[in-house]
């Protein structure tokens, strides 16, 4: 018979007795084995202080317990008494991984598909959390734009002096500028322009690395870049830059309109959908084509027979794809639900870490009081105080920028988990959208690869929020990790 431990935990530091006694906790729990007829053969009851919030002895025994299969699962009252940071679901998502049962009484987590699927959303997220958002790779995308500040590399012509500010760079701001200058002139082209700032001596980064100083696809790009008029622009919507504009609007604008009017035959003679996003299995892109007023797309490899496909097979194939990345409404509710539990979560630790910063601070002070007695009374001489005074300005300085490290910790990251889940919902209208425009900015939004191989799609890649998404229904059956290749079977023409 499978056996079933129950885990109850109380903080001691409740005084307001918010939570149930252990004792409470333990019936609860009983009860809901009875109706189940689970077989409790173990009562885990933890009980911890604040100051000892590091550490629960009791919870990481169980955990080896469980990985041993010394029981069959366990039983607990709610989430929030089993998980208490966000550190701990990912303890916890590597034994579901394995089979082990976890039930939670009470509401949010009912052990069915639908409730292993919310936790599984919940771990999801506080892995993308801690390991991306957390690690600062996404520092607060949408505010930082908000706020003026461009979350990437420096433009050519600025320089990154941190928190995604920027400020022209001495050497080639100026040569930036004559760029534009020199184009709306009309006297040059987009390559005789990039000659010309060649040896003038603008470069960029990338191409530095390369050795090629500059080629004209980046010269094309820094003339149609808003940020050097003052727009920080990303994903179609315009934010007021922070920065100083390197060149006035009007320039702007007059150098893109002769962009365009020289391009303007080019766009409009191919309008195709996936232009540029197809690639076959032997590495060339696809290049589309009309036959019989229908489109297609064509390998560019003469030497290659393998892709030929319509455009509106691969039209099926984007939707089904994108459909999985797409939450329903009820995941919506759900996810919102899970997140503010989460909000919950990492508000918690962080107030106990400042908490325990705020004591070490206090008692440092105190200790360098007591320096400067022992000097006054003659126990320290002066180079002994010095020594602490500066020991002590070192440790409060550390300890300084770990209170700004958690402070920065900012909730506001997993709104934008939120906000980017509620995007993607319209994303799919985008795709299934007459627009072209829509659909292929869809496609690009969504994805980092697209292989086609004879009719149809050989394997894609998706970018990895999507990829998180996708991933929400593997987290209970085998764990997901990474961002990987998904290939399809080639006679799979719906997926
Ligand atoms: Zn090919």
């Amino acid at each position: 018979m499978k056996s079933y431990v129950v885990y109850t935990r109380r903080s001691t530091s409740d005084d307001n007795h918010q939570q149930y006694s252990l004792a409470a906790q333990e019936k609860i729990c009983r009860s809901y084995a009875e109706k189940k007829e689970l077989a409790i053969t173990s009562i885990i009851r933890e009980s911890h202080s604040a100051k000892v919030a590091g550490r629960r002895p009791e919870f990481l025994q169980m955990l080896k317990d469980l990985e041993a299969k010394k029981y069959a699962g366990v039983i607990v009252h709610n989430v929030d008494r089993l998980l208490r940071s966000i550190g701990d679901f990912a303890l916890i998502d590597s034994l579901r991984n394995k089979d082990i049962e976890f039930h939670f009484v009470d509401g949010s987590y009912p052990n069915t598909p639908e409730g292993n699927m919310m936790l599984g959303i919940n771990v999801v997220f506080a892995k993308w959390y801690v390991e991306k958002l957390g690690k600062e790779v996404k520092k607060g995308f949408r505010e930082s734009l908000e706020q003026g500040r461009l979350p990437h590399e420096a433009p050519v012509g600025y320089r990154d002096i941190g928190n995604g500010l920027k400020e022209p760079d001495s050497v080639s701001a100026p040569l930036v500028r004559q760029a534009f200058e020199l184009y709306a002139s009309g006297k040059y082209s987009v390559d005789t322009l990039t000659a010309e700032m060649r040896t003038r001596g603008l470069r960029t980064k990338r191409g530095q690395r390369h050795g090629k100083g500059l080629p004209p696809s980046s010269m094309h790009r820094i003339l149609t870049n808003p940020f050097y008029c003052g727009i920080v622009r990303m994903n179609g919507v315009d934010y007021r830059g922070q920065h100083t504009p390197l060149i006035g609007r009007e320039l702007f604008d007059s150098v893109v309109l002769r962009l365009n009017q020289r391009q303007h035959r080019r766009l409009t003679a191919k309008p195709f959908s996936y232009r540029r996003l197809l690639r076959c299995t032997c590495g060339c892109y696809l290049s589309p084509y009309i036959a019989k007023g229908l489109t297609y797309y064509g390998c560019t490899n003469t030497a290659c027979k393998e892709s030929t496909t319509r455009e509106s097979v691969l039209d099926g194939h984007l939707d089904s794809i994108l459909q999985t990345v797409v939450l329903s409404e009820e995941e919506l509710a759900q996810t919102r639900k899970a997140m503010k539990q989460l909000e919950g979560f990492v508000t918690e630790d962080r107030e106990t870490k400042l908490r325990r910063i705020e004591t070490k601070k206090e008692k440092l002070r105190k200790g360098l009081d007591k320096a400067r007695q022992f000097f006054l009374d003659g126990v320290f001489d002066k180079e002994d105080l010095d020594a602490e005074k500066v020991r002590v300005a070192a440790t409060l300085e550390a300890l300084g920028k770990e209170e700004t490290r958690l402070m920065k910790m900012d909730l506001k990251r997993l709104k934008d988990v939120y906000d980017f889940l509620e995007l993607s919902k319209t994303a799919l209208d985008g795709l299934r959208s007459a627009s072209l425009q829509k659909k292929r900015g869809m496609v690009q939004v969504a994805f980092l690869e697209l292989n086609v191989r004879d009719k149809g799609l050989a394997s894609y890649k998706l970018k990895e929020e999507y990829e998180v998404v996708q991933n929400r229904s593997l987290v209970s059956s085998g764990g997901a990790d990474g961002t990987r290749t998904r290939d399809l079977p080639r006679d799979r023409r719906t997926l």
